[in-house]
């Protein structure tokens, strides 16, 4: 399986945050806790993005700015 990013925002904020995903022949199905987990995706109203691959995942948060958790997206930048 391959694991993509998602990118949702917290309900009735403009804060996002990145969830790691699964892509399945249906879609993709976002992991239950942020990658900073301080998000459940319960608390989560939009998806804004999905399916991203690491270096959409960068763009895409590099677009929004701010509003994406910092935390979540050192990780888009850290080294294995
Ligand atoms: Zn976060």
């Amino acid at each position: 399986m391959t694991v993509v990013y998602s990118l949702r925002k917290k309900e009735n904020t403009e804060e996002v945050h990145i969830f790691l995903a699964d892509k399945t022949d249906t879609g993709c199905v976002s992991r239950l806790k942020s990658i900073c987990r301080k998000m459940a995706k319960a608390e989560t109203s939009d998806q804004v993005k999905t399916c991203l691959k690491e270096g959409e995942a960068r763009t895409e948060s590099a677009r929004l700015g701010r509003q994406v958790c910092g935390t979540c997206v050192s990780h888009l930048y850290a080294t294995y």
